[in-house]
């Protein structure tokens, strides 16, 4: 069922911010739970064009093409969101992507193959980044402390951490979070984990 409170939530909240990619994410899922495909497909190729390795966007993006009746539009989605999953090793929605593809009796594409982090350059400091998936210097120091703050430093690119701190000021703003709060800690910390990959 359509939750129209939930969707006009997030339309606003894309209109503050249309770099927010999780906000575009969740408007498009919200529409395509209401079976309202159309309307899903503008919000979830927004979030593609922000972050082109969102590979459960893909899915999403070509269940709502389907669902609209752009079959083509749906495969070529599938197709190259097959491959970002592929190259991420996210394998749900690698594999669910390759079953609409058989569903729709088109071929799979070749995982080509990926970047991948050899032993040698792992010891020579680099990481396979979860967010961007580029293999890349390991960031100087941890960003933060604990295990999360380890989880980052081991998993995640320079860049793309950066590209989170900016992403997290405007969180912190539009919640109004108070991170001296361990209720506001966690909605951050789950925003920082979407944004990140690392869920
Ligand atoms: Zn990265």
């Amino acid at each position: 069922m359509l939750d129209s409170q939930k969707i006009a939530r997030l339309t606003q909240e894309t209109q503050t911010d249309p770099h927010n990619e999780l906000a575009f994410f969740t408007l498009g899922r919200a529409y395509l739970e209401g079976d309202c495909h159309r309307e899903a497909i503008a919000p979830l190729m927004r979030a593609l064009q922000l972050n082109s390795q969102l590979s459960q966007g893909y899915a999403l993006l070509a269940e709502a093409q389907r669902g609209a009746g752009d079959v083509e539009g749906a495969v070529a989605t599938l197709q190259q969101g097959h491959k970002v999953a592929s190259q991420r090793g996210d394998l749900m929605p690698r594999n669910h992507m390759a079953d609409m593809l058989k569903e729709m009796g088109r071929p799979i594409p070749e995982p080509k193959a990926a970047v991948a982090l050899t032993p040698e350059l792992a010891a020579a400091g680099n990481i396979q980044c979860r967010r961007c998936g580029q293999v890349a210097p390991r960031m100087k120091e941890r960003p933060f402390g604990g295990a999360l703050g380890e989880r980052i430093h081991q998993s995640i690119c320079g860049p793309c951490f950066r590209q989170w701190i900016g992403q997290g000021t405007k969180v912190i703003n539009e919640f109004r979070l108070n991170l001296t709060e361990k209720a506001a800690q966690d909605v951050y910390d789950a925003h920082m984990k979407a944004f990140l990959n690392l869920v």
